[in-house]
């Protein structure tokens, strides 16, 4: 799916990154901060609508990579979402 900032991927080379959430101490990866992470739930229902709005569900697949006619607005919600959740630097 590419990589990122967090410990996961690239990020581990950062000296100084976090290794946990510093909302809820879960393991700082992609799926925690885009489908998990309990801080962020608010923000992430409007990226969960315009999933659902085309019969998709909420995983890493269909957010990084919706098919067809989702990807508009799944990518116009994701844009949304993460400067809402203040990830951005992160990835
Ligand atoms: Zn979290």
């Amino acid at each position: 799916m590419g990589t990122t900032l967090l410990p996961d991927g690239a990020g581990k080379y950062v000296l100084g990154v976090d290794l946990a959430c510093p909302r809820c101490q879960e393991p700082l990866a992609a799926p925690h901060m885009l489908l998990r992470c309990q801080y962020h739930k608010a923000q992430r229902d409007q990226l969960e609508a315009a999933l659902h709005s085309h019969g998709l569900v909420l995983n890493l697949s269909n957010v990084l990579d919706p098919k067809g006619a989702a990807r508009g607005s799944v990518f116009s919600a994701l844009a949304k979402y993460l400067p809402d959740c203040q990830i951005t630097e992160k990835i």
